[in-house]
């Protein structure tokens, strides 16, 4: 492709993303095509010689956003700072402008008194697989500081401590910790939570598991909190968590606390909401995705710890290849040693569009909107007590609703035949839980394009398919 090539592809790229977002509502909201549709309709083989771009682009219905155009424009590895200062330095920047947008402790900025930091990851999954490998060698390194480095007692009392390692979620927390776990190689172990605490994982709960654990020789060393699970949006007590692990913070069996706020922590946005970070203080690290209902395109999960040296003496590696004036000297940061992989996207360049273009306010303005029609629709079904029943209430832009019954084997049953009926006719999308042997429908209200009239055609429906379940004669 020559450069005028390129111009008129990418002008045309632009108008179509354009027509894509302006008809939006006019696309199927979910696709239709069967597993394994699309091997049939590619050839078996890479072709051996160049496709003319008219012949690629007649593949492609999807909209990138301008940002990645320019990142991919750019095309570096960026793993330090000498193959990319820019790179490494916006990411600094722009992830301390988040950092106070949503008023995390200053423990979390960059320049802040605990030298902590953030760095932006593909996912929620990586970050918590990465901070989980740092809490490891954190707790490792603690619990065997005593004994002489390099000795051969010490490496053996570290695999000893390493069998013995657990890593704690709720049973609401997202199953990306379960897998972190599984991944490292260590031991998980659910919290219970209940309705009556509305699905919190409590301080107690914790201190009863924390010490279950140790009463059988086990070492738990990690745990992930959520704000906003994923099932019905809960917040964990924070306050109370930081309050039983108090005696051990500071200590060889100091807990890692992470904040998983992958869904909701855009909502810190708005000045109602951030009170729920005070708490952070005490803990060790944070993480959301912009990606999920901050206007950014996928991927871009932010996160954040409260010492960087954490991460960089779980994951640095110092090959010669790598090493620069710069490097040698902790001049630079290189945020190689703040991720899994070695080489990185140009992410920052996406978190700075957008909280540009859009400023703070639009972007509040945006996840106002997104919570205000959670509350409408929430509203709407409390109007009809005959018909739904609220399962947990509109939070961060997510209803969760069951359908009435006479017990909970007909709650589920109508519940469950709504739901798929709804999904069938392609026309919305819902997801659905099952929380304590309790199946919910899930109402997401916090994308950009839904407006109250389509809340209102939601309802309508709703209101249409639980009317006839309802009026069925047993
Ligand atoms: C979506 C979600 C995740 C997983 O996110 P990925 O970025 O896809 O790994 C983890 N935790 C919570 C609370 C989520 O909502």
């Amino acid at each position: 492709m020559d450069s005028q090539e390129f111009r008129e592809a990418a002008k045309a790229a632009i108008d179509e993303i354009t027509e894509y977002y302006d008809n939006v509502a006019s696309h199927r909201v979910v696709s239709d095509v069967k597993p394994g549709y699309l091997r049939p309709l590619l050839p078996a083989s890479a072709p051996l010689d160049p496709e003319p771009w008219s012949a690629i682009h007649a593949d492609v219905h999807y909209p990138a956003a301008l940002a990645e155009m320019y990142s991919n424009t750019f095309n570096g590895a960026h793993f330090n700072w000498i193959c990319s200062p820019a790179v490494t330095e916006l990411e600094t920047v722009v992830m301390d402008w988040l950092a106070q947008a949503l008023a995390l402790p200053e423990c979390y900025l960059s320049g802040g008194s605990t030298h902590g930091g953030g760095v932006i990851h593909g996912s929620a999954s990586e970050a918590i697989l990465t901070v989980m490998c740092a809490a490891r060698d954190k707790y490792l390194n603690a619990v065997t500081a005593g004994l002489p480095a390099d000795s051969e007692e010490k490496e053996e009392a570290t695999w000893k401590h390493r069998s013995k390692l657990v890593a704690m979620g709720s049973a609401g927390a997202h199953s990306s910790t379960k897998k972190a776990a599984q991944i490292l190689g260590v031991r998980f172990v659910t919290v219970p939570i209940d309705e009556d605490a509305s699905f919190a994982m409590t301080g107690a709960a914790v201190a009863k598991t924390v010490a279950d654990l140790r009463a059988r020789g086990l070492e738990p060393f990690y745990l992930t909190a959520s704000l906003g699970t994923t099932d019905v949006a809960a917040v964990d007590d924070f306050a109370g968590i930081a309050e039983v692990l108090s005696p051990t913070a500071g200590t060889a069996q100091d807990i890692w606390v992470h904040v998983d706020a992958a869904y909701a922590g855009s909502a810190l946005i708005l000045e109602e909401n951030q009170p729920l970070t005070t708490p952070l203080a005490h803990f060790h690290s944070f993480n959301f995705n912009p990606h999920k209902w901050l206007l950014t395109t996928f991927d871009c999960s932010a996160v954040w710890v409260r010492s960087r040296a954490w991460l960089i003496s779980a994951l640095s590696i110092k090959p010669h290849y790598l090493r620069n004036e710069f490097s040698d000297n902790e001049l630079v940061t290189d945020y190689r040693d703040w991720q899994i992989p070695l080489g990185r996207r140009f992410r920052s360049l996406k978190l700075w569009f957008v909280l540009r273009s859009y400023g703070i306010r639009g972007l509040q303005a945006h996840i106002r909107r997104g919570v205000v029609l959670g509350e409408s629709l929430e509203a709407k079904l409390k109007s009809r007590p005959d018909l739904f029943s609220i399962f947990t209430p509109a939070r961060f832009g997510l209803v969760t609703l069951r359908v009435a019954g006479a017990d909970e084997d007909e709650v589920n049953a109508r519940t469950e035949r709504v739901y798929e009926g709804i999904n069938a006719d392609g026309e919305f999308y819902l997801t659905s839980t099952m929380v304590n042997g309790k199946f919910a429908i899930r109402v997401c209200t916090g994308v950009e394009r839904v407006a109250e009239e389509h809340v209102q055609r939601l309802f309508d429906i709703l209101v249409e398919r639980a009317g006839a379940e309802v009026g069925k004669k047993a």
